[in-house]
């Protein structure tokens, strides 16, 4: 029987055979550290009961180490500290300043959510009004736990227990969280993968993968499935939008505020420097993806060679004649009544709120527009509809037809796939003792799990709320 003292363990708290909402606990002797906070984003009431009861084991937490700022890893973290969370928030410098305006931003749509949820509800006798799962207030108080370091800086998490971040080249900032302990003698690193990105992707370096790690906690959102080359990424978008210019419509892009929306821009940056897109408006209709923008222009620490070279010789990747960030409401609403060509890139990414749903029930009618898909549309969103070519599809209450041509890019996408996962695992060296697969539909993570067997490599899903004793 181990003694209590000598308690080294991970606690599977999140993204158990789904992708959504990560959290992971890690604890050593009498410390316990979160790897992650994220917002379960599901069906409306587990989502809601879940994301408002954070297990205490979450709570009472020493410390969280935060791998990126996407909303399934970071989005309650507001709601931890309400709920009486007092440790440190570590994490990259660009993770934090992403965070400030990506948790504002959700603070704004919970507050949207539970006023519109209680306007449809006024009258059903049962409904008890809810109040927004956080404010901008908590979002602030939140903030200020946040402590940010740069990738391979050492930091102290407990008199045995030390971490530093790598780069996971997933988003910017984004990083795996590497955990060394010891323990009666014994060095053990623990590495959390945190999502784990492609190499070649645009703007980004590419991900390191841990060295030597005795334990692995990966994600395996797409452990079963293989992408087009990310090298496509430039080439498949001039194409779509040479023929879609010659059609003299509108282009629609629904886009991800968050990495997405930057790659597009520097993409269309670097088509209208080589003079191969010509002088047609481009226009980014989200506050979120300006403020991120602006982020990015604050952390040329985290690009990759080829980001460097060209903000070198032509100045903001992120920033050209033709380009326009949209802020009013009013500006949004101009764009409208502007004749094509041009180019609409705005959130949200699976078209499911935000601004790109008015873009569309103006555009989906007309066969001169093209709509530009460049990201994962989940089950049950118009994105998913609009992909799948349904000749009529449902926005704002009205059936309308989809006579807009659809594309749809698959190189665009921030995870690894199948290969890269392997690569990654592979790279990490042969004295990993358990991979624990995380962050993937059960499908994907059983594939995975049946691949790294196939490689002589130990692999498990685990379940949630599962907890694992390591062996120090
Ligand atoms: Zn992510």
């Amino acid at each position: 029987m181990m003694a209590k003292d000598d308690r080294f363990r991970i606690t599977f708290l999140g993204a158990t055979r789904t992708v959504t909402g990560s959290m992971h606990r890690l604890d050593v002797r009498q410390h316990g550290f979160l790897i992650d906070c994220g917002m379960f984003q599901g069906r409306r009431h587990e989502s809601m009961h879940r994301n408002r009861n954070l297990p205490l084991k979450a709570v009472q937490a020493d410390a969280l180490l935060l791998t990126h700022a996407h909303i399934d890893h970071c989005g309650n973290i507001p709601t931890l500290v309400k709920r009486g969370f007092v440790g440190n928030v570590h994490c990259t410098s660009a993770t934090a300043d992403l965070c400030g305006a990506m948790l504002k931003d959700s603070a704004r749509l919970q507050l949207a959510d539970a006023r519109w949820l209680n306007e449809k509800y006024a009258d059903d006798p049962n409904w008890e009004p809810i109040e927004p799962l956080y404010d901008e207030d908590d979002v602030k108080r939140a903030m200020e736990r946040f402590i940010p370091h740069d990738y391979e800086e050492v930091f102290e998490l407990s008199p045995v227990a030390h971490a530093h971040f790598i780069d996971a080249g997933h988003v910017l900032g984004s990083a795996s969280a590497i955990i060394d302990v010891k323990l009666n003698g014994h060095r053990r690193r623990v590495a959390f993968s945190g999502d784990i990105g492609r190499r070649n992707m645009p703007i980004l370096r590419d991900p390191i993968p841990p060295q030597n790690p005795d334990y692995v906690v990966m994600e395996t959102t797409y452990g079963n499935r293989m992408h087009a080359p990310s090298e496509l990424m430039q080439d498949q978008l001039y194409d779509v939008i040479k023929t879609a210019l010659s059609r003299g419509g509108k282009i629609i892009i629904p886009s991800f505020a968050l990495e997405r929306t930057q790659e597009i821009v520097f993409a269309l940056n670097q088509l209208r420097k080589a003079k191969r897109l010509a002088a047609i408006p481009v226009y980014v209709d989200s506050p979120l993806a300006h403020n991120l923008t602006q982020v990015f222009r604050r952390h040329g620490e985290c690009f990759d060679s080829e980001t460097i070279a060209f903000d070198d010789e032509h100045g903001d990747p992120f920033g050209f004649d033709m380009l326009t960030f949209v802020n009013s409401v009013d500006e949004s609403k101009q764009l409208n009544e502007k004749p094509g060509p041009m180019i609409i890139i705005s959130a949200s990414g699976m078209c499911e709120g935000g601004r790109i749903v008015h873009h569309l029930r103006n555009s989906i009618e007309d066969d001169k527009n093209t709509i530009v898909i460049v990201g994962y549309q989940a089950q049950h969103t118009l994105g998913r509809r609009i992909v799948e070519r349904h000749p009529r599809v449902r926005i704002f209450g009205v059936d309308r037809d989809l006579f807009a041509q659809v594309r749809v890019l698959n190189a665009f996408s921030a995870h690894a796939d199948r290969d890269e996962l392997l690569w990654w695992t592979d790279a990490c060296g042969s004295q990993v003792r358990q991979h624990f697969l995380v962050h993937g539909d059960e499908d994907q993570s059983q594939a995975f799990q049946g691949h790294l067997e196939q490689r002589h490599k130990r692999a498990v899903v685990p379940r949630e709320n599962e907890v694992i004793d390591l062996v120090y």
